[in-house]
């Protein structure tokens, strides 16, 4: 999270002194000092510029993908082991029954946890 934050404040840092070294040809580094770039201004300018531009599709695009990554491992069948009702794992996300509100089992090994509920054919 906090790297997230941290590349889209730097990408903002970038993206302004790509400006800064483009228009004036110095930028701003600290307690007053300007670094002049001279003839490499826009060279540097450009290379802050898209520097910038990759740390904050970073921190936008990161953002996305770790809450992809933060989504729980849901089974792909669950069955309520009290009234015998079964779904799709992804329509029962908080994996509380839907008919009843019975908390969800997952359907793989059902069966072989309660054989007494067991109707596989016989044989
Ligand atoms: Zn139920």
């Amino acid at each position: 999270m906090f790297d997230r934050i941290l590349s889209i404040v730097l990408a903002a840092f970038f993206l302004m002194n790509a400006h800064s070294v483009i228009t004036t040809g110095s930028c701003y580094v600290i307690y007053g000092h300007y670094f002049d770039f001279g003839g490499l201004k826009n060279i540097v300018g450009v290379a802050f510029g898209i520097f910038g531009i990759l740390l904050l599709l970073y921190g936008i695009l990161g953002d996305i993908i770790g809450r992809k990554e933060e989504k729980p491992n849901l089974p792909e069948f669950t069955v309520c082991p009290k009234c015998k009702e079964s779904f799709w794992g992804n329509d029962t996300p908080d994996l509380k029954c839907k008919k009843c509100g019975h908390n969800l089992e997952e359907m793989n090994g059902y069966y072989k946890r309660h054989p007494e509920n067991g109707h596989q054919p016989s044989g």
